[in-house]
Parts: structure tokens; sequence; C-alpha cells
């Protein structure tokens, strides 16, 4: 999903939790110590075989699930695992493997553009730089930070709706877009913790900093949040 869609679609949410405080650097820190506890090794969800394929699923993952993604890359990423294999495969032939994914039709335009500038200016390689990324088709910031940060294992902080959600709600970094968001979270979250920092709040927004409902009773960092309105046992 992109930034302006991620904004759009949580303004509504942002204005009712502006009322939060904010964390204090020492309960983020500790939000992290308690999250790395509890996974120490966190990853991505999407399934990948090398960082040509990682590019593609996550390229695919725009406004999507990992799940819903993963169904559709598990047969070909057994067929191509690299950009020269997908535009031998082509446009349509991609589109077979992955039909069942929202937006397919732009999204396959993208991979197969992609591709080729990767053969043609990268000799097939997955460039290191954002710059670099962010001129191949269908890669916004976003997906960089994702490459960077699995691929390159740099400090970035790729801010997806889970991300943004997280950091508002919680208090540790507010901002009214994507970008922002990730421009507070680079400074408030202890460098210690920054390489995994991404996959983290993603966890933690998916399984139980939830959307909807938060499920605050049973949450690790619950003492830490400074949501006001956590819910209950009940699930008010
Ligand atoms: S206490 Fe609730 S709102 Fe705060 S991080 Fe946990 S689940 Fe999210």
């Amino acid at each position: 999903m992109n930034y302006s869609i991620i904004a759009k679609k949580q303004h509504n949410d942002l204005l009712f939790q502006s009322l939060n405080t904010a964390m204090q650097p020492q309960d983020i820190d500790e939000f992290f110590r308690r999250l790395a506890a509890e996974r120490p090794e966190p990853k991505t969800e999407l399934n990948y075989v090398n960082a040509y394929t990682l590019l593609v699923a996550v390229v695919l993952s725009a406004q999507a699930t990992d799940t819903g993604v993963n169904k559709a890359t598990k047969d070909l990423f057994k067929k191509v695992k690299t950009p020269q294999q997908m535009l031998k495969l082509g446009e349509a032939g991609l589109k077979n493997y992955v039909k069942t994914i929202g937006l397919y039709n732009g999204k396959a335009k993208n991979i197969i553009a992609l591709s080729k500038i990767l053969v043609e200016k990268f000799g097939g390689d997955i460039p290191r730089t954002r710059e670099d990324l962010e001129t191949l088709p269908g890669v916004g910031r976003k997906t960089a930070n994702v490459v960077l940060n699995v691929v390159y294992g740099e400090a970035t902080l790729a801010v997806d709706t889970h991300v943004f959600r997280v950091a508002n709600r919680t208090g540790m970094a507010k901002g009214a877009t994507p970008e922002e968001v990730e421009h507070k979270l680079m400074e408030v979250v202890p460098k210690k913790w920054l390489s995994h920092a991404h996959h983290w709040l993603i966890l933690h927004g998916r399984y139980t900093c939830k959307a909807r409902v938060p499920l605050c009773p049973q949450c690790i960092v619950r003492d830490l949040c400074a949501y006001k309105d956590k819910t209950k046992e009940n699930g008010g």
C-alpha cells in the first residue's frame, strides 16, 4: 500500500489518537526489549528465495495480505528466481500466477518492467541504494526500505499500515503520513533495535495491536503504551 493511501485511510483514526501523550525514551527502549525477548529473530512473513524474489514479493504485497501473496508465489518462485527468467515468462505468463492478488495487472506490468531494467542497467542484481531502487517501476520508499533492510541489513524502517498504526497509537512516533512517522521512528528508536524494529512493529500490529480492536489485555507492552482507549477483557 502506498504512503498516500495509508495516510488517507487512517486519517480519522489519527485525529482520535492525537489526544495520546508521547512515549518516554526509556519506555521505547523497554518496548523493544520485550518484543525482542518474545521474538529474537523477527522475519518478514513474505516467502522468498533470494533478493530478487523478495523484491517481487514486496511489489505484489501492496494492498494485499502476505498470505495471499505467498499462495500465489509458491509456484511462481519454483519456476522464476531471476529477472532473466521473469522476462522469459513474460507478462501474460506472470499474470497466470498472480491473478488472485489485488491489482495484479498493474503489478505484473511493473514486475516485467523492473526486471528489464535490472537486467539492462544493473546486471541482473538488486541495487544497493535507495535512489537506484526507487527508479524501478512499482518500487516506492516503503519497498526500497524493506529491500535495504532485509537484503542488505541496513537499519531502515519501512512504514506499512501496521507500523503506522502502532507508532501512532502507542505514542511512540506520531505523524500524519508514513514518511513523517518513519522519520520520527528513526529519531526515537534506540540504534540497537533499529535493524529489527520494522518487523517487530509489523508483527505486533498484525497479531496484537490489531486495527479494529487491539488486544490490550494480553499485550506485553500495555504498561508502556500511551493509547488512551485500551481495550478491556471484554473487548470493550
Ligand atoms: S496496549 Fe493496546 S493499544 Fe497499546 S500497544 Fe498494546 S495492543 Fe496496542
